[in-house]
């Protein structure tokens, strides 16, 4: 444990958060897939802020060996530099708003912090995606992030079949189906664009491990996307490098309970717990407001929250079985889709968009719309809103 919690700083020279630019480093090819990269939207997760360098150093000296284009951005700059997760706001948790047209707003005059960083991040994006979208349409987006507990390597993903053959080159866990869950994820927003995009978690905040594991992933994302190609004996020895030493399967995950917390000063997460733990329905897991707080559910504890900032208590996860994951893929696409509307409880609200009556329909229903590709959000207590991702 110690070892692992060396501390970044000391591994990384004359590091300055002041100089950190809204571009960290960018390289533009007219042909070939462009992959961008985001590093801490979250302002105390600085793994993927070190990792761009570390792989920008590298990347400036072999530049006629890309075959694409990569952009490195930096998220919460404010945040970065006082070293803390967000000022005001979740950088991480208002994409919703901002597809709603918040920053185009007249009586929103920006005074959240995080809604400047949100509309400058906005911009730079749009650059990006103006300055190559006439050419290709192979943009590609990851976002890079740590836990505050202690964690192997994993990727999350809103579970779509662009972003599943993202994520599949990876030996880690992947945790689909991230959207339903948590709401206004910058990846979302990106989904709804029309572009694959899926996050990566490198573990504990201060672990040195979490720059290499992330300048691994990032190494081998370039290869698999055929921006950079790996020699062979380098992609072996990055992907031992992402996995660690990690016991943890790397297979489908999907959030089966989400502890919401209003106020994370008043909670208080039980000691001890890793990333993926095994726990049993009626664990003590923490303690709010003074009452305790006991598994739901039987599963795997996943990203426990250990610091004062955040609305994330804990998740539960379940395993998703190869099976329903081929099954599936092969139902997204088929004839099935046309007649959603004849199961009873469901009515087609319009293309793409249904809703699900609980009081009629209580069997199945939510899993029948998953495996067709529909993400499902509770509209209110009887109500479910599911639409085609
Ligand atoms: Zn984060």
């Amino acid at each position: 444990m110690q070892e692992r919690s060396t501390l970044v700083k000391n591994e990384e020279e004359s590091f300055e958060m002041e100089s950190v630019d809204r571009i960290i480093w960018s390289h533009k090819k007219d042909t070939g897939p462009v992959v961008v990269i985001f590093a801490g939207i979250h302002g105390n997760e600085v793994a993927g802020i070190h990792a761009s360098r570390r792989l920008a150093r590298s990347l400036s000296e072999n530049t006629d060996l890309l075959n694409g284009s990569i952009y490195m951005i930096s998220g919460n700059l404010k945040a970065l530099r006082e070293g803390v997760r967000y000022l005001d706001r979740d950088l991480n948790r208002l994409w919703g708003e901002v597809s709603n047209g918040a920053l185009e707003n007249e009586s929103n005059d920006l005074d959240s912090p995080e809604l400047k960083e949100a509309d400058e991040l906005l911009a730079t994006l749009n650059e990006v995606v103006n300055e190559h979208r006439f050419v290709t349409q192979d943009l590609k987006f990851i976002d890079l992030h740590t836990t505050s507990a202690e964690s192997c390597a994993f990727i999350l993903f809103n579970d779509t079949l662009e972003n599943r053959k993202s994520a599949s080159y990876f030996p880690v866990p992947q945790i689909l189906g991230i959207e339903e869950t948590i709401h206004g994820t910058l990846l979302s927003y990106i989904n709804d664009l029309g572009y694959p995009a899926i996050g990566f978690e490198a573990g504990k905040h201060e672990a040195k491990s979490s720059v290499d594991r992330m300048e691994a992933f990032l190494w081998l994302y370039l290869h698999h996307t055929q921006v950079y190609t790996l020699k062979l004996r380098e992609v072996h020895y990055y992907e031992k490098m992402m996995h660690g030493d990690s016991e943890i399967e790397d297979s489908y995950y999907e959030i089966s309970y989400h502890h919401y917390v209003d106020d994370a000063s008043q909670f208080k997460m039980k000691e001890g717990f890793l990333n993926f733990d095994p726990v049993y329905k009626g664990d003590l897991l923490a303690n709010e407001k003074g009452e305790p707080i006991y598994a739901p559910k039987s599963g795997l504890i996943f990203m426990p929250l250990y610091q004062s900032k955040g609305n994330d208590g804990f998740f539960i996860l379940r395993g998703r079985s190869a099976f329903w994951l081929e099954l599936s893929s092969k139902l997204r696409g088929s004839f099935i889709n046309n007649y959603l509307h004849l199961l009873p409880g469901v009515e087609k609200e319009q293309d793409r968009v249904f809703t699900v009556d609980l009081k009629v329909a209580k069997f199945l229903v939510k899993e029948i719309f998953h495996l067709m590709g529909y993400r499902v959000i509770r509209k209110d207590p009887h109500t479910l809103l599911c639409y085609k991702r």
